[in-house]
């Protein structure tokens, strides 16, 4: 499908029927495959044949699903996870064992500075953090002979920098190391991190990928650009144990990566989802580049309103021109910046509770990125885990109201926010 546009690769990638087959994505509900021979499954196992032998490692509902999104990202290959937190631990475990660090952009998810800071510290492997201020100088001091990757999310969650991908994978690059990318708000019908040097992409598909809020899901996608055999990762380049010494740089080429993933690390960690999950998934993907179109235009409208609203005392949007980060949204996201809009209200953490509890439409609820609109108060509920220093190098403010704007029509949220504002004294 690779030479269709996204919007068309997100309806017809990754599932072609046969004359007479389901003209939709079949569940296959089995765990388990038939063989003809003893030997072929031998050769599943010795990886030498390709195949499906467990639901656990692989499925072919899964398989299809994975095929369109690394179609939609430009990869060579896909591997869903359970959720986006187990796709981000298992795209760094990959290639960083105890002992060695990784450099991460500070302004991410809540949930992944815990992953990064407290349980992959307790698993002997160090997260070095890189704020968006730092120089190019002072961000290559974070590195040694022991760090393997950079992490950054394209558009951060709820912070909104926009990533400087181009930059980072410069930086990692100089280093002989790759750049991961969660690439989780801003979608491949926003941005595709690997045509500006990303290495791997990774998402949280519960967002909009999904955009139902139906399924917990992730993603891991390989660019298959990165070259594994210059010293630095022995995993790759040196023999598997666990498959009688298989080299996977070797057997796999520029597959290396994501086949080590799954057939290692899916395996041993069992983070499989089900084929039901992956049916609903691609159901969301079927319609992601209509939806996204939608979340943008709505979400600047939004933006725009409350920067003229004298109750707000802050509103931050990557396509405000007042936005910091407008230059960058400008060269990395083109068509828009998501449907997610972060904003202050005069009178800090009293006025913003009052605000939310007053919406009538848009509901509080712990979720970003699906087709409703809805809001959240970061600083008590997804980043409470944080201290004030986290807080702040997150980019996240005792105020901040993160409003995620759905694809209801506009001026029912409009009127929404006015009538909620209207309650704040
Ligand atoms: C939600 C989210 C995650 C975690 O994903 P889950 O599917 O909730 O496990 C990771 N990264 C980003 C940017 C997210 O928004």
């Amino acid at each position: 499908m690779s030479n269709y546009s996204v919007e068309t690769k997100c309806i017809q990638s990754g599932y072609t029927p046969k004359n007479g087959e389901p003209r939709v994505l079949p569940i296959y509900q089995s765990t388990t495959y038939k063989y003809d021979s003893a030997d072929h499954l031998g050769d599943l196992f010795d990886l030498k044949a390709d195949g499906h032998m467990y639901s656990r490692i692989s499925n072919p509902t899964l398989s299809c699903v994975e095929d369109k999104i690394s179609d939609l990202e430009g990869g060579i290959g896909a591997v869903l996870t359970t959720s986006g937190q187990a796709a981000n631990l298992l795209a760094i475990l990959n290639i960083t064992s105890a002992g060695q660090n990784f450099v991460s952009l500070s302004s991410i998810y809540g949930g992944t500075i815990n992953l990064f800071a407290v349980t992959l510290k307790r698993m002997g492997i160090e997260v070095r953090f890189a704020t968006p201020e730092m120089s190019d100088e002072e961000v290559d001091a974070l590195f040694d002979e022991n760090t393997r990757l950079v992490f950054g999310e394209t558009i951060a969650n709820p912070a909104l920098n926009v990533l400087d991908i181009e930059r980072y994978a410069n930086i990692a690059h100089n280093h002989g190391v790759p750049l991961l990318v969660d690439n989780t708000f801003a979608t491949p019908i926003l941005c595709r991190p690997i045509e500006f040097g990303a290495d791997i992409v990774i998402h949280s598909t519960t967002k909009y990928m999904d955009g139902h809020a139906t399924v917990v899901g992730g993603v891991v996608v390989d660019s298959g650009k990165f070259d594994w055999s210059n010293g630095k990762f022995p995993e790759l380049t040196e023999p598997d144990e666990s498959y009688h010494g298989v080299v996977y740089t070797k057997q796999f080429g520029k597959n290396a990566y994501i086949t080590k993933l799954r057939v290692q690390l899916v395996r041993d960690l069992g983070v499989a989802p089900s084929a039901m999950n992956a049916f609903l998934l691609n159901l969301g993907l079927e319609t992601l580049h209509v939806r996204m179109e939608r979340h943008c235009e709505n979400a600047l409208k939004v933006a725009k309103f409350l920067e003229e609203n004298d109750k707000i005392s802050w509103v931050n949007y990557p396509k405000l021109e007042s936005s910091s980060d407008f230059g960058l949204a400008e060269k990395y996201l083109p068509k828009g910046a998501c449907g997610v809009v972060s904003f202050g209200i005069k009178g800090g953490r009293e006025a913003a509770v009052k605000f939310m509890d007053s919406l009538k439409l848009a509901a509080i609820v712990v979720h970003v990125a699906d087709a409703r609109t809805s809001v959240l108060h970061p600083a008590s509920t997804t980043h409470r885990q944080l201290t004030d220093e986290q807080l702040i190098d997150a980019g996240i403010s005792a105020d901040l109201v993160r409003m995620s704007v759905g694809i209801e029509n506009i001026d029912d949220i409009l009127d929404d926010i006015k009538q909620a504002l209207s309650e704040v004294k």
